[in-house]
C-alpha cells in the first residue's frame, strides 16, 4: 500500500487496509465517512474502491490539511471538516445525509502527529510539551500538569497508562515541577526515566505508558467513545458498516463492549462480523511498527 506522504518527507502509512475494505466494501457505492482522516491514506483507497462520496472528519487542522493534499487527485468525491468525531451526527446533518453506507475509525495518533516534534508527542525527540490534536483548542500537556493535582496524575497514569509505578511517577513530576515548569518532552521523558527503577535491557522505554497517558487524558480519547459509537450505528444505513481500528487494550475494550451490547440489545439491529478482533499479518507488522498493537473490529447494521 502507497503511503500518504507530505512535501515535508512526513508520511502515515494506513493499517491493514485490505482488511478495512473487505469489511467496507465501497464497491458498493453510497457515502461513506473517515472519522479520522489523518493523511488520507484510507480515505483515498475507499475513494478508489467505489465510494460514491466521502466525508473526511479530523480534529487536527494540520491533518485536514494534509488530507486535501492527498485526496485532491480524486476531485470533488471528498469534503473534509475540521470537526471531533464525537460530532458525527451534527457533521452528517450538514451535508444532507440521514444515513451512510459505511464508517470509517482509525483511532490513536498518526505518525505525523507522533513524528514532529513540533506536536510534544513524542519521548524520542525533544520538543514543547503540547500533545493536543486539536491545536485550536483546550490546554497543552505543560499547562495541564502545571496545574492537575497529585492523585490525579497518578490515577491518570494509572488507568490510562496501565502503568504499576503511578504514584512514584506523579510524585516525581509534581517535586520536579516546583523547582522548574516542565516545558518539554524531554523533561517530562527524563523526570519519568530517573523515577523508574532500573531494568534489564528493555527494548521498551520506561516513559512510554506515562506519555501514552497523559496524550489520553489532555485529549480526552476515551471520553465517550461508547456513546459515539452508539450514534455511528444509528447512522448506518440497512446493510452499513462500521469498522474500528484500535492501538491499545483500553480502547479495544470499549470497542468490544460497545459492540456486544448493541447486538445483544437487539433494538439496534446490528451483527458483530468480527468475532475476534482482526490483526495485521506479519509482513505488514514487521514493515510497519504503527501497525503492531492494531486490532479490528466491524459490525453491519441489519438489512
Ligand atoms: N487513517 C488515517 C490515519 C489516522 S491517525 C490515514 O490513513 O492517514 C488518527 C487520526 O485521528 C489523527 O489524525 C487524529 O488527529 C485523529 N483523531 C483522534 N481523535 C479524534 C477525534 N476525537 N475527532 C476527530 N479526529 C480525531
Amino acid at each position: 500500500m502507497r503511503s500518504a506522504m507530505k512535501a515535508d518527507g512526513t508520511e502515515h502509512r494506513p493499517v491493514m487496509v485490505a482488511e478495512v475494505l473487505a469489511h467496507l466494501e465501497p464497491a458498493r457505492g453510497g457515502v461513506f465517512v473517515d472519522c479520522t482522516v489523518g493523511l488520507g491514506g484510507h480515505s483515498r483507497a475507499v475513494l478508489e474502491a467505489g465510494a460514491s462520496r466521502l466525508i473526511g472528519i479530523d480534529r487536527d487542522p494540520a491533518a485536514v490539511a494534509a488530507a486535501a493534499e492527498t485526496l485532491r487527485p480524486l476531485g470533488g468525491r471528498a469534503v473534509l471538516e475540521q470537526r471531533d468525531y464525537r460530532e458525527i451526527e451534527e457533521v452528517l446533518d450538514a451535508h444532507g445525509e440521514t444515513s451512510v453506507a459505511g464508517i470509517l475509525v482509525d483511532l490513536g495518533v498518526s505518525s505525523m502527529q507522533l513524528d514532529a516534534p513540533a506536536r510534544g508527542f513524542s519521548f524520542r525527540r525533544d520538543g514543547p510539551l503540547d500533545m493536543r490534536m486539536d491545536t485550536s483548542a483546550g490546554p497543552t500537556a505543560a499547562e495541564a500538569i502545571a496545574e492537575v493535582d497529585e492523585e490525579m496524575l497518578a490515577n491518570v497514569i494509572y488507568e490510562f497508562g496501565e502503568e504499576r509505578r503511578s504514584r512514584r511517577i506523579a510524585r516525581a513530576i509534581v517535586w520536579a515541577r516546583a523547582r522548574q515548569p516542565i516545558a518539554t518532552t524531554g523533561q517530562l521523558a527524563d523526570i519519568v526515566r530517573r523515577a523508574m527503577p532500573r531494568r534489564g535491557a528493555s527494548r521498551i522505554d520506561p516513559a512510554t505508558r506515562t506519555f501514552q497517558a497523559i496524550r489520553i487524558w489532555v485529549n480526552r480519547e476515551l471520553d465517550g467513545l461508547d456513546v459515539f459509537l452508539e450514534r455511528a450505528v444509528r447512522r448506518l444505513e440497512p446493510g452499513g458498516r462500521l469498522v474500528v481500528l484500535t492501538f491499545h487494550s483500553l480502547e479495544d475494550r470499549i470497542v468490544k463492549h460497545t459492540f456486544r451490547t448493541l447486538q445483544a440489545s437487539g433494538e439496534a439491529g446490528v451483527t458483530v462480523r468480527t468475532k475476534r478482533p482482526a490483526r495485521p499479518g506479519d509482513a505488514e507488522q514487521a514493515g510497519n511498527p504503527r501497525a503492531r498493537s492494531a486490532k479490528l473490529r466491524a459490525l453491519e447494521r441489519d438489512r
